[in-house]
């Protein structure tokens, strides 16, 4: 089930797009500002967010720079007003994927949903395999052999990033900064703990990996 993220004050608006995307089979998450907005999409991981702009504490134009600038990928559909700054939403500088103008028709918004999911996936690789480790990154579900293999969020955070660096080196500050953000309790034994973890469920030998491999005094590296 494809879950979206709705970050909007309003609480009519926020419920009503709530129960028409639940009713059209999306698994919905809300948050009514843009502070807390942000910490979600930094704990979760969503197929969409729908960001509107005017939000109290941290603005959507905020929200939506602050998480590309983490290397958040998630699709981002803002919902504007009338006469909001709508030409550089889409550009760099913002980074969302599409825009919708208030008032907007629920067809019209389901059709964009459809419409940037659709774009999304032609263009991400997201079923990939390490080893004998099958990963679907839309579902989060793995298996290995036939038989399914629990990986944590985090843990599918660090290898999405570690695949698409693959055959690079990754330093841990690197990690941290892109799948821990600012969190200043994390540290580079974190990572080597996750790691361990994701050679056992990748690697045939956990102790001699061939996937997963270790860059002495840098970080870590994934073969393909
Ligand atoms: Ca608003």
């Amino acid at each position: 089930m494809k879950k979206v993220l709705i970050v909007e004050d309003e609480e009519s608006m926020r419920l009503g797009l709530g129960d028409n995307l639940k009713f059209d089979g999306y698994n919905v998450d809300f948050a009514e500002d843009g502070e807390k907005g942000l910490n979600k999409i930094r704990e979760n991981k969503y197929n969409l967010i729908l960001l509107d702009i005017m939000l109290p504490k941290i603005s959507g134009f905020e929200v939506c720079k602050t998480i590309r600038k983490e290397g958040v990928k998630t699709p981002v559909i803002m919902l504007t007003a009338k006469g909001e700054e709508i030409d550089k939403v889409l550009g760099l500088e913002i980074g969302a994927d599409d825009y919708i103008t208030k008032p907007f028709s629920l067809r019209e918004l389901l059709a964009r949903i459809n419409a940037v999911l659709r774009r999304v996936e032609n263009d991400s690789e997201e079923q990939i395999k390490i080893g004998k480790l099958e990963v679907d990154f839309n579902s989060y579900t793995a298996t290995k052999n036939g038989n399914n293999v629990s990986l944590s969020s985090k843990e599918f955070d660090i290898l999405h990033y570690l695949w698409n660096k693959k055959n690079k080196n990754v330093s841990r500050d690197e990690l941290l900064s892109n799948i821990w953000g600012n969190d200043v309790y994390t540290t580079s034994r974190t990572i080597d703990n996750f790691i361990l973890k994701l050679r056992q469920k990748i690697e045939d030998n956990p102790n001699d990996p061939k996937k997963i491999i270790t860059i002495h005094g840098i970080g870590y590296k994934l073969l393909t």
